[in-house]
């Protein structure tokens, strides 16, 4: 028999957005189920150091972090169920989500905290070096890199960003970009053209992450010239790849209204979409912060904002029902 499973406050979604709002949604009385999805915990589960995640006066473990996040919402009341959804039905309330084995979700609002994924190169050396000088997060991992020699590869906002924020810890960041020009908007151009310490190498392309003796992490970059075809090495230590990010959307297309990118639309300030009763928060929607604590902030917003409609919606029906009371009893 197929499995149902009702909640005022259904979340998808297991990072700190889907958690934070589990959190605030269980102290609200609104008994959440959380469907975790194929990489519970999210992005954090695959860093290791976190030292940015107000708190923590030592340096903690992405995964530690997140199974802390988990047992948090639990111990409030939060249930967690492990399944993956293969569809969504948005056209009414309360909505229907199917899990792969035909589990059903019913929920009286939704909360979408999918996240997104950096996108990578796909280069072997890439997958053997992440965590050891090799990264997708400047903001998360540049401090490891105080005075070292780094590189950012990418040509659009994320990539310049990325690069000028490096400078706050390295002398040395090389931006290195598969054409001659960026995409990036012009006033981040100027700031990058016009800073001191980074330095453009154009029409290059990653063709090595090049890996030191033992467990020295990375020690340079092998370059492909996209024109030429000429091979070139560059020393750095820390690598930064910043060629764009996939937002977990895919279940949504043609329910939600998206951006251009793929990003959940939220209604400025609140975590509202285009579906009355439906909430987003975290990375699904945010293509600009993209941190842990941003996450658990509107984590905390979409389940304030889904409480709120329910108590409209709630006092709405109650009135309706009043009012025909009142008809009928005249
Ligand atoms: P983009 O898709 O804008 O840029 C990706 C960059 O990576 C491009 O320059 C692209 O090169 C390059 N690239 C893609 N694939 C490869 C590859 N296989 N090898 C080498 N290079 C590759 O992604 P962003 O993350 O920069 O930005 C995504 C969206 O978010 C954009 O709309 C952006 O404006 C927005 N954003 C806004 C910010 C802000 O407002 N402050 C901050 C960050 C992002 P090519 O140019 O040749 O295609």
């Amino acid at each position: 028999m197929t499995a149902t499973h009702s909640t005022r406050m259904l979340i998808l979604g297991s990072g700190p957005a889907g958690l934070s709002a589990a959190i605030y949604g269980a102290r609200a009385g609104m008994a959440p189920i959380v469907v975790q999805g194929i990489q519970p915990g999210g992005q954090l589960t695959t860093t290791t150091d976190v030292e940015n995640y107000p708190g923590f006066r030592d340096v903690i473990q992405g995964p530690w972090l997140m199974e802390e996040m988990q047992a948090q919402a639990e111990h409030v009341g939060a249930q967690m169920m492990y399944d993956t959804i293969v569809s969504v039905d948005l056209s009414q309330r309360p909505f229907r989500l199917i899990g792969d084995g035909g589990t059903i979700y019913v929920g009286d609002t939704l909360v979408i905290a999918t996240g997104a994924q950096a996108r990578w190169l796909g280069l072997e050396s890439e997958t053997r070096l992440r965590g050891q000088g090799v990264s997708a997060c400047a903001t998360c991992d540049g401090f490891f890199y105080r005075g070292k020699k780094v590189a950012v590869i990418g040509g659009g906002n994320t990539a310049v960003e990325e690069a000028l924020y490096l400078t706050n810890h390295s002398h040395d960041v090389t931006l290195i970009h598969r054409r001659d020009g960026l995409r990036a908007e012009k006033i981040l151009q100027e700031r990058l053209f016009a800073h001191p310490n980074i330095k453009v190498l154009w029409n290059k392309a990653v063709d090595r992450f090049v890996g030191g003796e033992g467990n020295q992490g990375l020690i340079a970059l092998d370059l492909k010239d996209t024109r030429s075809g000429e091979l070139s090495r560059i020393d750095v230590d820390g690598g930064f790849v910043a060629i764009g990010h996939h937002p977990a959307t895919e279940l949504f297309h043609g329910h939600i209204a998206l951006d251009e990118d793929g990003y959940i639309e939220v209604e400025p300030g609140t975590t509202r979409t285009s579906v009355e009763g439906v909430f987003a928060c975290g990375d699904v929607t945010d293509k600009v912060y993209r941190q842990a604590i941003t996450a658990a902030g509107t984590g905390c917003m979409a389940a304030l904002d889904a409480e709120r409609f329910l108590a409209e919606a709630d006092f709405e029906t109650v009135s309706q029902h009043n009012a025909q009371h009142a008809a009928a009893a005249a």
